[in-house]
């Protein structure tokens, strides 16, 4: 099962991802990670990343296809994958396609979760991540069950992203509402999107995400 998930930053992706992947066993591939990954580890393209993410930019298509190329050449996604925050650009989703095609697979879901604008900013301000596992929480909306320990993995540690300061929020969504249009009309014409109102509990917009993946 090859997915694609969609939504604005803070619609809910990375949390519904982790659902997904637990259930469905699939690997997720998210750019974002790999990006804040690449940075961590300091390399060439980690520094090139960040000059572009710390202010909410797109970093360019030719880097991030790259890295989508590379990694859905990886044996480990044989039965399916996740991808989460690519694309980004409709130059993306053309180039997606030819990789895809290049390794004989193809689309089979477009997830596309849907939330009203407004409410990203809170949704964005109050996230906060485990360091150990990925798992994503919110400081009202989201907390783990026992303060200071993720639910997921038992870790400790966790962190807040550098892009998620209010002067990167605004310029991000007004970015990804621009340039996500195009991409959900592309697949529309596939005939390949459910939406799904993300504006709803976790747990029951998961829900309805699993109705569609299990159909
Ligand atoms: P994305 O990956 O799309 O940027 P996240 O999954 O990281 O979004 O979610 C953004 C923030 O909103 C996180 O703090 C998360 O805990 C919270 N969140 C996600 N889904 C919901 C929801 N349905 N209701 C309330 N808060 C949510
Ligand atoms: P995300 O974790 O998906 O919210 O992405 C965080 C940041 O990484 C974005 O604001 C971009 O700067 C960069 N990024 C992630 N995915 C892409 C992509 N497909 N194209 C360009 N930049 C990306």
């Amino acid at each position: 099962m090859n997915i694609l998930i969609m939504g604005l930053p803070g619609a809910g992706k990375g949390t519904q991802a982790e659902r997904i992947i637990d259930t469905y066993q699939i690997p997720h591939i998210s750019t974002g990670d790999m990006f804040r990954e690449a940075i961590t580890q300091g390399t060439e393209m980690g520094k090139l990343a960040k000059s572009y993410m710390d202010d909410g930019n797109l970093v360019p298509d030719e880097v991030t296809n790259g890295i989508v190329k590379d990694r859905l050449a990886h044996q480990d996604v044989a039965n399916g994958f996740l991808l989460d925050g690519f694309p980004r650009t409709i130059e993306q989703a053309y180039s997606l396609k030819e990789i895809l095609e290049s390794l004989n697979k193809k689309i089979d879901y477009v997830i596309n979760i849907a939330v009203n604008p407004e409410i990203l900013v809170d949704r964005l301000s109050g996230r906060f991540i485990c360091k150990d596992c990925g798992a994503t929480y919110h400081k009202l909306f989201n907390p783990p069950k026992v303060e200071g320990t993720c639910d997921r993995c038992g870790g400790h540690n966790f962190f807040q992203r550098e892009d998620d300061k209010p002067e990167s929020v605004k310029n991000r969504l007004e970015i990804n509402i621009k340039q996500s249009a195009p991409i959900l009309e592309y697949y529309r014409k596939q005939n390949l999107v459910s939406d799904i109102e993300g504006d709803q509990e976790i747990d029951q917009v998961f829900k309805e995400v699993k109705a569609v993946l299990d159909n």
